[in-house]
Order: C-alpha cells, then sequence, then structure tokens
C-alpha cells in the first residue's frame, strides 16, 4: 500500500511541538514576533499573507501587519524593513514576494537583517546553508525534509532527485540533500528545463522532489518503482468548479500513487509544511537574538 504522507498532521506536530519552545521564551519575557510586509494587491499574496498571519496567532506568535501601496516608491519598502531591523520587538521579517516591477527583489531580500530573515533568502543565510552551518533553512525544503523523515525514508546514500532550480525551492532542497547530516547525505541529481531525457533522471529516485510548477508534468512512467514521490507544485488549471480553477501539483497523483511507496497529495503536502516551518524559523529567531536556548521540534 502506498503511504499518502499528510502533510496537515505532520504540520500540525510541528505547531504543537513549537509550544515548549514558546513557553521557554516567554518564561524569559518574549513573545516571537514576525512582521509581514505587503506591497502588492494580487489577492493570492493577500491570502498567503493572512494565512501566514493566523498561524503565527494559533501559535502564540505575534504577528504584525505592514501593507505598503504597490504604487509606491521602491524607498518605501526600503524604509519600512530598515525600522523592522531597528526593531528589537521584532524578530522575524517576510516580505510577501513578488514585490512590484519597479522594486528589486534582491535588494529587498539583502536589505533584511540576516538574524531576521525567517525565510533564509539572504545571501549570508544562503552561504551559511550551503557551508553547512545554516541558521535558517527555508521553510519549503526544510518542510519537504520533514516529510520524508515523517514517513520513515531515510536519506543517506539514496538517489535524489530534484525537478526545479528556483533560489526558494530546488537549490536549497539540494543543498539540504547533499549536507552530511541527517536528512542528507543523498547523491543527488538536479534537473531543471534544459535537462536532456528527464524521464530518464526521475526514474533512478528513490527520492523525487518535483518543483518545476509544470501541471501533472511528471506521470507514473517517469517514476521508479518503490520511489518516495514529494510533490511541491501548486498550479491552478481550469475547471469546472465553483472558482473555475482548481489545484493541481507537478505530479500526476493517480498513476505516480500507483508506482510509489510514499507520496504527497496536492493538497495537503507540502503546503501546511512550508506554513508550519515559517513559525519554526520565527521562534529560532527569537531564542537566537534573546540568547534563550530553545528545544525545537
Ligand atoms: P520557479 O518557476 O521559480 O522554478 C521552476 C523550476 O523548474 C525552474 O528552475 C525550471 O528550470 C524548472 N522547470 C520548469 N519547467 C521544467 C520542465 N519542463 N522540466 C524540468 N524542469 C523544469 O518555481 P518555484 O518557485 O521553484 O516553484 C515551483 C512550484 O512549486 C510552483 O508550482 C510553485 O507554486 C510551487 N511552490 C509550492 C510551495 C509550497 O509550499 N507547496 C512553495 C513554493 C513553491
Amino acid at each position: 500500500m502506498t503511504e499518502i504522507i499528510d502533510g496537515n498532521a505532520v504540520a500540525q506536530s510541528i505547531r504543537d511541538d513549537l509550544a515548549t519552545a514558546i513557553d521557554q521564551l516567554a518564561d524569559a519575557g518574549h513573545t516571537p514576533t514576525l512582521a509581514t510586509v505587503l506591497m502588492s494587491d494580487d489577492p493570492a499574496s493577500e491570502t498567503y499573507v493572512s494565512m501566514k498571519q493566523s498561524d503565527c496567532e494559533e501559535v502564540g506568535i505575534e504577528a504584525l501587519d505592514i501593507e505598503i501601496d504597490p504604487e509606491a516608491d521602491a524607498t518605501e519598502l526600503y524604509d519600512t524593513v530598515s525600522d523592522l531591523n531597528d526593531d528589537d520587538e521584532v524578530n522575524g521579517i517576510l516580505v510577501q514576494m513578488p514585490v512590484p516591477d519597479h522594486v528589486s527583489d534582491r535588494q529587498v531580500l539583502r536589505a533584511i537583517d540576516p538574524r531576521k530573515d525567517v525565510d533564509g533568502f539572504h545571501p549570508e543565510n544562503v552561504g551559511r546553508l550551503v557551508a553547512g552551518d545554516a541558521r535558517y533553512k527555508p521553510c519549503t525544503p526544510h518542510g519537504i525534509q520533514k516529510l520524508i523523515e515523517s514517513a520513515g525514508v531515510d536519506t543517506e546514500g539514496k538517489e535524489a532527485v530534484v525537478v526545479g532550480r528556483s533560489d526558494i525551492v530546488g537549490k536549497p532542497m539540494a543543498n539540504l540533500l547533499i549536507q552530511k547530516a541527517p536528512g542528507g547525505n543523498a547523491t543527488t541529481t538536479v534537473c531543471h528545463s534544459r535537462t536532456e531525457d528527464l524521464a530518464e533522471k526521475t526514474r533512478n529516485a528513490d527520492i523525487l522532489v518535483a518543483a518545476a510548477g509544470v501541471p501533472e508534468m511528471i506521470d507514473g512512467e517517469m517514476i521508479g518503482e518503490g520511489a518516495t514521490v514529494i510533490d511541491v507544485g501548486i498550479n491552478r488549471v481550469d475547471a469546472d468548479t465553483e472558482k473555475g480553477y482548481e489545484l493541481v501539483g507537478d505530479v500526476d497523483f493517480e498513476t505516480a500513487e500507483a508506482k510509489a511507496d510514499a507520496i504527497t497529495p496536492v493538497p495537503g503536502g507540502v503546503g501546511p509544511m512550508t506554513r508550519a516551518m515559517l513559525l519554526y524559523n520565527t521562534v529560532k529567531a527569537t531564542g537566537l537574538q534573546h540568547d534563550v536556548d530553545v528545544d525545537l521540534p
């Protein structure tokens, strides 16, 4: 029987387990605080930010909600980030991407104090991750590591294939999988849009992470018998539903499930983990900033 990896359940157990660290911080007089900055009127971005805020409130993290007019000058965003960097009450800063075209996302990510960069995208934090000394692991790949662990799959010595090389998913995922550390030690191949004969590579995977953003591009034919399949994709496709669309992953679930030993669904797989690991990083950041040793899940 193929195991359907329940991201909602694993995320809930992480949220529950964060209570210990949050209590330890409270004993030391600190409430973790995450500032979210939204400079967009895209409904999807608005939804993501409001979900992150309600996640925070649910576990006892304070959420500071800052909205900037998408038409405003870029300096308004940089000044806001600079104020948040200087604010001792703020432990984590998240600027919701994408930012408008007249703002440089690179410059924004570099403006965030790396100690408050709970997304883990600042070059200093990327460098630390690559060097095997991660401060904050980026939320999606970190969540995937937890999902793989929860399925009882040992990555050590396995063939891992990551489809996608983005800065937020593919690259950090591959970096975590090759680390000489638990959840790593895998022989890792990174595939992308220029990869020739993708199916030959993916079929070889004991652990396959699909993060290409192409609806259902990986089907059962591309998956080796007994693989662990992690579907990161969230793609809107037209459908005869109330909203006029439905969400599908990068993996064709039905044919993939027939081959895999374990697989994540979409929705309910990686998505909830990304959200839970943001809380994790915010709690970790608070401990680091106040020199409180916290027990993290
Ligand atoms: P991206 O567009 O930045 O990167 C996609 C990568 O896939 C690129 O490196 C590209 O080279 C590769 N790619 C594209 N088409 C390909 C093909 N046909 N064959 C092989 N490789 C191909 O996307 P991203 O930000 O990394 O996100 C990927 C997907 O994951 C999207 O659907 C996104 O919505 C989803 N996502 C989900 C979560 C979550 O929490 N579940 C988080 C982040 C992203």
